[in-house]
This record gives structure tokens, C-alpha cells and sequence, in this order.
């Protein structure tokens, strides 16, 4: 899965420091990253300090860059596009103006260019992939947390803590970390999984997920879910492992869950256009990005026999 970044370490520990030359500079705006880019190739890097010329490292340094975390020795640093000195880079060659988002050459000679933040999906690199979704996880709920909830004032990073701070009253708000469930219900006796497709973006089947309620356990969410969408009970649930999803905030909490009674499905139609039982053998090889996806491929495997004990 993205997160799965071994040899790299990922660090979220909040230690602020100085940012050096090596370190990453972040530079999202609304659902763009600003990435190396390098033309026919979908695979990105984070621009380093280092790639700026030194008047442009002393600016970006000088500008207040806030810490986010640090994958083995790199640190990476949110920079607002406004702090960036884009004036003194050179506009890229002609050859890029038919790209859709402006793009700028580093003194490295680094081609910048502002990407969706969906971009990760397309990394060969887990540890590029896995930066993307945190920075963007972070930055997006710096964005979100600029004023206080409270009283209205201006907020601002804490100097110790990875939180914002109300100026005026003191108010903290902390990162954003919604728990959600994926579950693969499973018909034990006839070794098959259900699959549903939703009304949403995403059309392909994929298993029944949803955010944990207010007031309940993760348990009675996985139930509730389940009845809700498909109208299935469920017998005995096991935990399978959890994956942090930063495009929306999540942490998700996979589980197996065996079908008690029933396979009869009744569609909520408000949420799901198709549910299907699904043999081993109709199932093909799934990316394993997402835990999702990673729960599917674990029953066509047959790797989910191991957690069901
Ligand atoms: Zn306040």
C-alpha cells in the first residue's frame, strides 16, 4: 500500500527546525502540488531548497516555511506560491505552453509545474506517493484552519505542536482524522465476496466503506454499513490492517466480515447502483495502492484465510 515505503522511514514526529538545502519544498494550492516534472514520464519529485538559485533560498528560507514532516533525512516545508520567487524563474521552454497548469525552470534546471495532487496514483515510488497524500493532508487543513472556530480570530502554526493556534484566545485545532471502514463481506461456505458500485466518481466495484458515525463503535459501523447499502448481516468481523488516506482526510480500518443468513442484497439506492457476489476466479489482479483494493486481493489469494481465525 502507498504508505508501505520500506527502506525509506517516514517521520511524524513534530520536530520544527530550519529548513537546509536537502529539504523538500511543498507548494500546494487548492488540489495542486508543485512537482518536478519530467516530459512523457508520470513520475514526479519534490523540488528541493537546493534547486533555487541562493538569492531565491534565502527568500523561500526567509519566509516563514512551516515544518510538515520528514521522510528519512529530508524534511518537507509548506511554502505559500505567494512566497515563492517566481518571478526570478525562467518561464519554461515553448514546447510546455500546451500543458494545462504554468510551468518554471528551476536554476537546476528542474521543470516545475503545479499537478493534481492525483498524481500519487501514478508514482512508481511509494515514498513520493505517500508524501503527496500527507503534504496535501496537511496543507489542506492549514487552509481549512486559518481563523478560529471560537471566536473568529486569525489562527497561526503552534511553535511545539502539530496544530494552529488562535491568536486571540488561545483556541488549538489539531489535524482533521476521520475513521472510516472498508469491508470485504465474504460467503464462507461458497468462497465468494461482495462487491458494489457506487453512484459516485468512482465506478468500479469496489468494497462497501463508509465514515464512522458519531456515538458508535467501529464495529457497529462496519454492521451499520453493510445493512445500510446492501442489507446483508453480518456474522463474525476480523480486523485486517489500516491505511491513512490524506486526499480525504481518512484513516480506513479494513475488515473481513462473514455474511450471517441471508446473500438476498437490497440495494440502498440513494448510494449504490450495482452489488454483485463475486467467485475467486471472476476476480482478475488489483493495484494494491489502496486498502481497498489490498482487501479484494487478499480474498482472490486467498491470503484472508489467515485472518479469519
Ligand atoms: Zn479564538
Amino acid at each position: 500500500m502507498i504508505q508501505d515505503i520500506a527502506p525509506h522511514v517516514f517521520h511524524n514526529e513534530y520536530l520544527p527546525r530550519p529548513m537546509g538545502a536537502t529539504d523538500a519544498v511543498v507548494c500546494c494550492e487548492d488540489s495542486q502540488i508543485l512537482l518536478n516534472v519530467t516530459a512523457g514520464d508520470t513520475s514526479v519529485t519534490f523540488p528541493h531548497l537546493s534547486d533555487f538559485s541562493a538569492d531565491e533560498q534565502v527568500h523561500i528560507a526567509n519566509s516563514n516555511p512551516q515544518y510538515l514532516f520528514s521522510i528519512d533525512e529530508t524534511g518537507y516545508f509548506s511554502v505559500s506560491a505567494q512566497q515563492l520567487p517566481f518571478s526570478a524563474l525562467q518561464q519554461a521552454q515553448p514546447q510546455d505552453a500546451s500543458q494545462l497548469q504554468p510551468a518554471f525552470r528551476c536554476a537546476s534546471g528542474q521543470l516545475l509545474r503545479f499537478c493534481p495532487v492525483q498524481i500519487f496514483r501514478q508514482q512508481p515510488d511509494n515514498a513520493t506517493a505517500h508524501a503527496i497524500m500527507v503534504a496535501y493532508h496537511l496543507t489542506s487543513w492549514m487552509a481549512r484552519s486559518r481563523f478560529c472556530g471560537r471566536c473568529g480570530a486569525k489562527t497561526a502554526p503552534h511553535p511545539k505542536e502539530r496544530a494552529m493556534q488562535c491568536s486571540a484566545c488561545g483556541n488549538l485545532i489539531y489535524p482533521q482524522i476521520s475513521p472510516a471502514v472498508a469491508v470485504a463481506v465474504v460467503d464462507l461456505p461458497n468462497d465468494r465476496i461482495l462487491l458494489a458500485k457506487g453512484l459516485g466518481e468512482f465506478r468500479k466495484f469496489a468494497l462497501i466503506a463508509g465514515f464512522v458515525e458519531i456515538g458508535e463503535t467501529v464495529e457497529e459501523c462496519v454492521r451499520r454499513e453493510v445493512f445500510e447499502e446492501v442489507g446483508l448481516k453480518l456474522g463474525a468481523l476480523h480486523y485486517y490492517k489500516s491505511q491513512p488516506w490524506g486526499l480525504t482526510s481518512i484513516e480506513m480500518l479494513g475488515f473481513f466480515a462473514e455474511l450471517s443468513g441471508s446473500d438476498a442484497l437490497r440495494l440502498q439506492e440513494t448510494e449504490i447502483a450495482e452489488a454483485r457476489w463475486f467467485s475467486r476466479e471472476q476476480l482478475s489482479e488489483a493495484p494494491v495502492q489502496s486498502l481497498s483494493f489490498t482487501l479484494i486481493e487478499a480474498f482472490r489469494t486467498g491470503e484472508y484465510l489467515r485472518y479469519l481465525k
